[in-house]
């Protein structure tokens, strides 16, 4: 369960404010979250990643209070409880598909990787269409095909929660569906809590619940 109270965040230096008093988003929903641009989509996705820390008020994330943690915790924190699929796909082209998959677990101590895991990413990457690609670079595959990249990379930890900042921003609608529906398809068979950010008014049906992030965001 997630569970936020009388949140308060202003960025250093900046002006915009995000101020939420009370939301709960129980196990195994599917969100999604939508607002204008600039309404503060992404920082409230930061902010429950531990990514941002609020000046005041309490995130928890399944039992963990994550603004208490530490920094090093917090990340801990994320690295094990949170999938997060970006919207400019944040692949590295000097890394091989099947490397920019096993990414988080060649950059963070708090993973082993081990050889299941690598089994597990070649799975992945054969699931989402991706297996006789898995030793290009990400630059020699098409737009739909390195969101999926993206996703392997969130879903490779099995985390509880998946958090999705416009994955579908970039890609045409046919692709934009086989890309929710990886989301989907996790979020079904894992119980997993999946969080979309989106734009796309056609497809909030799939979702149990949309969150308007329109008063999250204030400006003093
Ligand atoms: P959204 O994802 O809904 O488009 P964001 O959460 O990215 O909105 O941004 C909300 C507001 O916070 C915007 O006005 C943006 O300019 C501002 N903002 C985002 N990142 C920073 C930052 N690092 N420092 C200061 N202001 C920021
Ligand atoms: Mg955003």
């Amino acid at each position: 369960m997630i569970r936020i109270a009388n949140l308060d965040f202003t960025y250093r230096g900046g002006d915009f404010r995000l101020a939420i008093d009370d939301l709960v988003i129980e196990d195994g929903t599917t969100a999604a979250v939508v607002g204008p641009s600039g309404s503060g989509k992404t920082t409230w996705l930061h902010l429950l990643a531990g990514i941002l820390v609020p000046d005041a008020g309490s995130i928890v994330v399944n039992d963990v209070e994550v603004s208490g943690l530490g920094d090093r915790r917090r990340r801990e924190f994320r690295i094990r409880q949170i999938g997060m699929v970006f919207q400019e796909f944040e692949l590295l082209d000097h890394l091989s598909v099947l490397d920019n998959i096993l990414l988080p677990y060649r950059i963070t101590p708090a993973l082993d990787l081990e050889e299941q895991v690598r089994v597990r990413a070649r799975d992945l990457a054969e699931r989402v269409g991706l297996g006789d690609k898995v030793r290009r670079p990400p630059r020699r595959l098409s737009q739909g095909e390195r969101q999926r990249v993206g996703v392997c990379r969130a879903l490779l930890p099995d985390p509880p929660l998946l958090f999705a900042d416009e994955p579908t921003g970039n890609l045409d609608p046919e692709t934009s569906d086989r890309v929710l529906d990886l989301l989907f398809d996790y979020a079904g068979e894992r119980g997993a809590t999946l969080l979309t950010v989106t734009h796309d008014h056609s497809r909030l049906d799939r979702f149990d619940r949309v969150l308007d992030a329109g008063p999250w965001g204030r400006r003093p």
